[in-house]
Parts: structure tokens; sequence; C-alpha cells
């Protein structure tokens, strides 16, 4: 079993570039079809969708737009902790198509807060595709439209995705050892 080390940490191959890339391209013909003709604006999630957005945009053949935003995370009042906010959008999303790439959905909260706060700008719709998603760990109750593997609950790196800002460049996928 190929494995890698990570600071601290050892982690096992999970799943290989030929398997995420096959998945990508199932989605992209998906969003092919489905957007043919509503000039969509996609945005992708920095830092964790970079590798994902890359691959999934080569694969989108219709015209689009292709943007990047952060969410930040900065400390609220000591009631509400640690609140997230888009950072970075300078396109006027009113009456557009919207897709939303995302690297994983974990919990879901902050796809949820990332969705409250695109539709105040009132966009026609809103799309979400993520790489990927743990089922187990969804906590709130959002609409993901394109998901393209769903994984257990453990902790990953690779394609795009940190230990501690490191592993991103990893082409495969790599789940942490022994959880
Ligand atoms: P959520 O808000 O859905 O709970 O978590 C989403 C964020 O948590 C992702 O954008 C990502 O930054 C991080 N995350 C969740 N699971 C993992 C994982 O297994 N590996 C890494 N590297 N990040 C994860
Ligand atoms: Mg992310």
């Amino acid at each position: 079993m190929k494995t890698v080390t990570i600071k601290d940490k050892e982690f096992d191959l999970f799943l290989t570039e030929e398997v995420i890339e096959k998945a990508i391209d199932n989605v992209a013909a998906r969003l092919n079809k489905d957007l043919a003709g509503k000039d969509p604006l996609f945005i992708c999630v920095l830092n964790g969708s970079f590798m994902y957005a890359s691959e999934l945009m080569k694969r989108v053949s219709i015209p689009c737009e292709v943007s990047f935003v952060k969410m930040s995370s900065y400390k609220g009042t000591s009631s509400t902790g640690k609140i997230k906010e888009i950072y970075g959008l300078e396109e006027d999303i009113k009456g557009r198509t919207v897709v939303i790439v995302e690297d994983i959905v974990d919990t879901g909260y902050t796809m949820s807060l990332m969705l409250e706060q695109l539709v105040c700008d009132e966009p026609e719709e809103i799309l979400v595709t993520t790489l990927l998603l743990k089922p187990d760990a969804l906590k709130h109750d959002i609409k993901l439209d394109y998901v393209a593997l769903e994984i257990p609950s453990d902790f990953i790196v690779g394609f795009g995705l940190d230990y501690d800002g490191y592993g991103r460049n990893l082409p495969d996928i790599y789940k942490i050892k022994n959880s």
C-alpha cells in the first residue's frame, strides 16, 4: 500500500488520480448538458478547490465565466464565535446561474454560510458541485447538485486538500492511517 508522511501523520493511498478524474468526467458531462445556454458563472472556493476547479473547467465546454473566492474566517462577537464570509467576489451575480465549486463538504456548515450570503445578491439559481462529500458527517440541510465522490468521514489529503498547509499538490487522495 502506497503511503505518504506529512509532518507527524501517515496517510494511505485512498483514491487514485484515475478514479478522481473519471468522477470529474461525469460531473462535467452533466454540467455541459444541464447548463447549455445558461451562461453560468463558476465560483471556485480557494484554496482547497484549485485542483478540482482546474480539472473540472478543462472538461466544461459550454460558454461560461470562472471566478475565485475565499471563505475568510474572522472572530465574531464572543457569543457567535467563528464566522466565515465570502471574500473576493467581483462579479455581479444578480439574475445569473451560479455554480459553486468546492473541494469537500463535511458538516456542510461552510456551504450553508456561502449559500446564505450568495442568495442575498439575487442570482437566478445557485448550483453546487463538490469533489467530495462525507455523507455521514453532513449536519446542514443543503442542496448539493453535483457530487463527484462520496467518502467516509476520515480525514484526507491531496488533490488540493491539505494537512496543516501541506499535501495539496499530491495528485492522488490519501486517507489518514488507523482511523
Ligand atoms: P464543513 O464546513 O462542511 O464542515 O467543512 C468544510 C471544510 O472543512 C472544507 O472546505 C475543508 O477545508 C475542511 N475539511 C473537511 N474535511 C476535510 C478533510 O478530510 N481533509 C481536509 N484537508 N480538509 C477537510
Ligand atoms: Mg473548501
